[in-house]
């Protein structure tokens, strides 16, 4: 059967990633979690001391971010891609409160968007791809065959992303901040200049606030089959 590019934007822990991932595993493709490289650049910036009191150096950041290596590699025992950052398995480190409080002032910079969206291309270049993001069905792969745009309520998306962060064993955090961060990227995603977060037009909108994982991926593997066969 012919491969086909598959594009998941949306709003923040809406659970895009979860239907990617599971999606490409069912039918046999590559998955590739785009937030997690625009996180990895953030934990550079955090590392590299780029953020004086909350101000990030756009300057210097521009300046190295041709030289900061983002790739993924296969986990054996998850099977799924983790994200590597100048060689380092970062893919837990990237999912910190504080990499996600700073990461949607490092992905409105035009240099670092301009370095990530050219690394996702080459990785969709063959197909068989599902790829989740902001702007993969707008800007990425504006011709992917399949475009999906996720929604959910806030509060909903907070409190699946809450109890997330409480399995992992933080539990320190409160709804509050979770949902003031979700709240405050959403905003930053699709205010800012350089491709914001928005649905592409031929997107097909999925609202998940009242969905479980099954009736969601059964809705994808519809629209997969529908696209695939027509
Ligand atoms: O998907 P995730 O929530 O991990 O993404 C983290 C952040 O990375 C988003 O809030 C957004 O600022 C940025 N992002 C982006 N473009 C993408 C994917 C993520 O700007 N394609």
């Amino acid at each position: 059967m012919k491969k086909i590019t598959i594009a998941i934007d949306g709003f923040s822990s809406c659970g895009k990633s979860t239907m990617a991932k599971s999606l490409a595993k069912q039918i046999g493709y590559i998955y590739i979690d785009s937030g997690a490289m625009y996180r990895a650049i953030t934990l550079y910036c955090i590392e590299h001391n780029l953020f004086n009191d909350d101000q990030l150096d756009e300057a210097i950041l521009s300046k190295e971010i041709d030289n900061i290596k983002v790739e993924f590699k296969i986990n054996s025992i998850t099977g799924t891609p983790d994200t590597y950052l100048n060689g380092q398995n970062v893919e837990a480190a990237i999912r910190s409160m504080e990499v996600s409080n700073k990461v949607s002032q490092v992905s409105a910079i035009a240099a670092v968007r301009h370095a990530m969206v050219a690394l996702q291309e080459e990785m969709g270049k063959a197909k068989g791809i599902v790829m989740d993001g902001r702007d993969i069905g707008t800007v990425v792969f504006p011709d992917a065959e399949l475009k999906i745009f996720v929604t959910a309520k806030p509060e909903i998306r907070a409190q699946r992303r809450l109890d997330e962060l409480h399995s992992k064993g933080d539990t320190r955090i409160t709804f509050d901040e979770v949902i003031e961060n979700i709240r405050n990227r959403d905003h930053l995603d699709q205010t800012r200049k350089e491709s914001p977060l928005k649905k592409a037009d031929d997107a097909i909108e999925l609202d998940n606030s009242y969905m479980t994982i099954d009736e969601q991926m059964q809705w994808l593997l519809d629209k997969f089959k529908q696209k695939t066969t027509s």
